[in-house]
């Protein structure tokens, strides 16, 4: 598999975008940031902009909802961006969601370049073409499947990353090696954190999540591989972010990984070994999440409402020995609760 077209892997970012724009002729490039990426990525970029002007939101998924859009496009109408500009996203997850978002829709859609600035974004969410925003309290409800003119990968941008961000966002390079590819996870747990040869791991993410998305890309089969951890790992965020306990979405989705490895594992999908090197790997990366009873209870309730349940059935993506999944497998309540028993007494 090789990487698409519009997915450029760059030394010098700015001057992949100066290539860009000597190509396009757009009539407008605008650049959307939060204070952060304004700080720490835009010099990074800037001598590649034409005369820009900067849009800038405030960071955090709490912004991730249509006030912020209705801003945004706010400002793009105040600048008379017309159908023939271009929105440069210069930001994590959040800001590629939804700025993507705002660029499909503004005018029925302009251009937009995404520039992912956090391990997350450029391993798994700026590949793929899934854009939106929160609703309430429903993540990523609003939304639409459009793909960027470019995405402009370039891991200098993680230097300033804060480490808890990184940790979050090895998460889902740990998931894509889990469940595609057996040597790769073999290199992975042979080093720390700190020591990860990022740009290796976010090429290789990439390439896997451009092979999966390009063959089943609405997620109707195949792309469902991607929420491996997730089923449990996403019910214990909404526990414990609606609980007044702050966790990273990669560190509940590591003890998601655990814990349905654990379920694989009784079903004699996965190795006893192989269980005890994931469980061994995460322990040594992620800090330990206390799951007491109570917890516990309301995990179970919570998978009960899974957005990818059908008929009253919790659905789950299991291993079927590292390197390789299963979806929709049915996993029921006795199960989680016995996974959760596990990784509390590792
Ligand atoms: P984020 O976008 O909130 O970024 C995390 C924090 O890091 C923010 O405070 C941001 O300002 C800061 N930051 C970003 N880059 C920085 C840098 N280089 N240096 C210093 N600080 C920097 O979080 P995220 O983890 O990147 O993204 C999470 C979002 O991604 C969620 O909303 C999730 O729904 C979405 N997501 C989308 C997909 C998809 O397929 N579209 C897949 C996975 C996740």
């Amino acid at each position: 598999m090789t990487i698409p077209d519009n997915v450029q892997f760059a030394t010098d970012p700015a001057q992949a975008l100066k290539n860009l724009f000597e190509r396009k002729n757009y009539s407008k490039v605008i650049v959307l940031a939060d204070e952060n990426t304004r700080r720490h990525c835009y010099p990074l970029v800037a001598s590649g902009l034409p005369t820009s002007p900067i849009i800038e939101v405030r960071s955090g998924e709490a912004q991730k909802n249509v006030t912020t859009c209705v801003d945004i496009w706010q400002k793009l109408t105040e600048q008379f961006v017309d159908r023939h500009g271009c929105l440069v996203v210069l930001g994590g997850g959040v800001l590629g969601d939804m700025g993507g978002f705002c660029a499909a829709t503004y005018k029925r859609g302009i251009d937009f370049v995404l520039v992912p600035t956090t391990l997350l974004a450029q391993s798994d969410a700026s590949i793929g073409g899934k854009l939106g925003i929160d609703f309430n309290h429903f993540k990523n409800h609003i939304g639409v499947f459009c793909q960027p003119t470019l995405t402009l990968l370039h891991s200098g941008f993680l230097k300033t990353l804060p480490p808890g961000e990184l940790r979050s966002g090895f998460a889902e390079i740990i998931k894509h090696t889990l469940i595609s590819d057996k040597a790769m996870w073999k290199q992975l747990i042979g080093r720390e954190l700190d020591a990860q040869p990022w740009d290796l791991l976010v090429k290789h993410s990439v390439e896997f999540k451009t092979r999966i998305t390009t063959e089943d890309p609405k997620e109707k089969g195949l792309r469902k591989i991607l929420n491996a951890g997730h089923t449990i790992g996403h019910a214990l965020e909404t526990y414990l972010l609606t609980h007044g306990t702050r966790v990273t979405h990669g560190e509940a989705v590591a003890v998601g990984l655990v814990a349905e490895a654990h379920i694989a594992s009784a079903r004699n999908l996965l190795k006893a070994e192989e269980l005890d090197e994931i469980a061994q790997y995460i322990l040594r990366v992620y800090p330990r999440i206390v799951i007491d009873r109570e917890t516990e209870e309301a995990i179970c309730q919570l998978m009960l409402q899974d957005k990818k349940n059908r008929d009253n059935k919790i659905l789950c993506v299991l291993l079927n020995g590292i390197g390789h999944a299963k979806w929709d497998c049915e996993i029921n309540v006795e199960e989680v609760k016995n996974a959760l028993m596990f990784y509390q007494t590792l």
